[in-house]
């Protein structure tokens, strides 16, 4: 494929995220001699974010600021991604499949009567054939499609497509467009947040994750010094969030979030395959289970058979010591 392909941009407190500049790779595997647009939309000063998507690989970016756009809604991205798509024409659109892109693709892409290919961990680039490669039943296989047809949103998966080394000498085109968007049913005042636990758990590079095993809230203590040492996040299965040991914002699996870290170190947790639909396509997987015959070791790289509350002490203290 070559022509131009759009990126849209997602920017958390005041940054962009990570998944933008894999966004921008991806587009540069199926589209390598095309053009690659970077999209922002935002309020207030997007012009630095610009030229980061350009120090990414983009080869030029709009900016769309506008007071309705400082939080996200799908009617006012809406308008804005929009009004950039009839202006730019784009052949293809991609995004990361975060909460946003998994809420604004299918939008755009039926208001325009086209194609969208979600939730991509892969592309593969056979001469002109570009295969997308994405998780089905819950990652247990993967199915590959093409776009047969025009105009194509597709998503990626956040972490598995790296993105490519930042270049500060590269330049590029950063325009703003006016775009008046208005006319919003619901506008978001302000977002009230929980304290930060540290790293973002969907763009974490390590995850320590605790299930019903670690029998408590006090349990987990030891879990974030692990994840803190190891410059991670805490997630768990959804039997320790029914326990009420943690927050449901840690939930990984079929109903909580999706994860492909580097490493991801499952501490008493037995495996349900509702968990693994969340983090069986993670980079290496590690177990800690005092259960020899759980389910967790089928997919676990590395396992170790024994009492979590003799072994995570042990790990914090000999990953300090590196
Ligand atoms: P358990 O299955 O109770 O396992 C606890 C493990 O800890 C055991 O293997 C035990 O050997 C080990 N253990 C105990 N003590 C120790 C110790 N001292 N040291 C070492 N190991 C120890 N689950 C999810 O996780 N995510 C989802 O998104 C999700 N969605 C679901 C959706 C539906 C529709 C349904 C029906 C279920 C869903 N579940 C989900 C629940 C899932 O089926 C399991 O019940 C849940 O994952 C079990 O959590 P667990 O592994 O922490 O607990």
């Amino acid at each position: 494929m070559s022509g131009k392909i759009l990126v849209i941009g997602e920017v958390k407190d005041g940054a962009l995220r990570n998944v933008s500049f894999e966004a921008i790779a991806a587009a540069k595997k199926i589209n390598p001699d095309g053009e690659i647009v970077g999209l922002i939309c935002g309020n207030g000063e997007l012009t630095p974010l610009g030229e980061e998507m350009v120090q990414y690989g983009a080869d030029r970016v709009v900016t769309v600021a506008h007071e309705n756009l400082q939080n996200y809604t799908s009617e006012g991205y809406g308008q804005a991604v929009m009004a950039v798509i009839a202006e730019q024409a784009p052949d293809a659109i991609v995004m990361g499949h975060t909460a946003i892109g998994k809420d604004l693709t299918p939008k755009l892409a039926s208001k325009l009567n086209t194609g969208l290919i979600s939730d991509a961990v892969d592309i593969e680039v056979d001469g002109d054939q570009v295969q997308f490669v994405r998780p089905i039943y819950s990652g247990k296989a993967f199915e590959k499609k093409i776009i047969t047809d025009g105009l194509t949103f597709f998503t990626i998966r956040p972490n598995n497509i790296a993105s490519l080394e930042k270049d500060t000498s590269r330049t590029g085109d950063v325009g703003e467009k006016t775009v008046d968007v208005a006319d919003i049913r619901t506008i978001i005042k302000d977002v009230v947040r929980k304290a930060s636990e540290g790293v973002d758990l969907s763009e974490a590079n390590v995850i320590v994750a605790g299930g019903r095993g670690v029998k408590s809230a006090e349990g987990f203590k030891p879990l974030y010094e692990l994840a803190e040492v190891l410059g991670g996040a805490v997630g768990a299965s959804r039997g320790a969030c029914d326990a009420e040991y943690c927050d449901y914002s840690l939930q990984i699996g079929q109903t909580g979030k999706v994860v492909t870290p580097d490493l991801y170190i499952a501490v008493g947790i037995s495996g349900a395959i509702q968990h693994l639909a969340g983090m069986s396509n993670s980079k290496v997987i590690v177990a800690i289970n005092k259960d020899p015959e759980a389910t967790i070791f089928h997919v676990a790289d590395y396992g170790i058979v024994g009492d979590l509350f003799e072994i995570v002490p042990l790990l914090i203290e000999e990953i300090k010591k590196l």
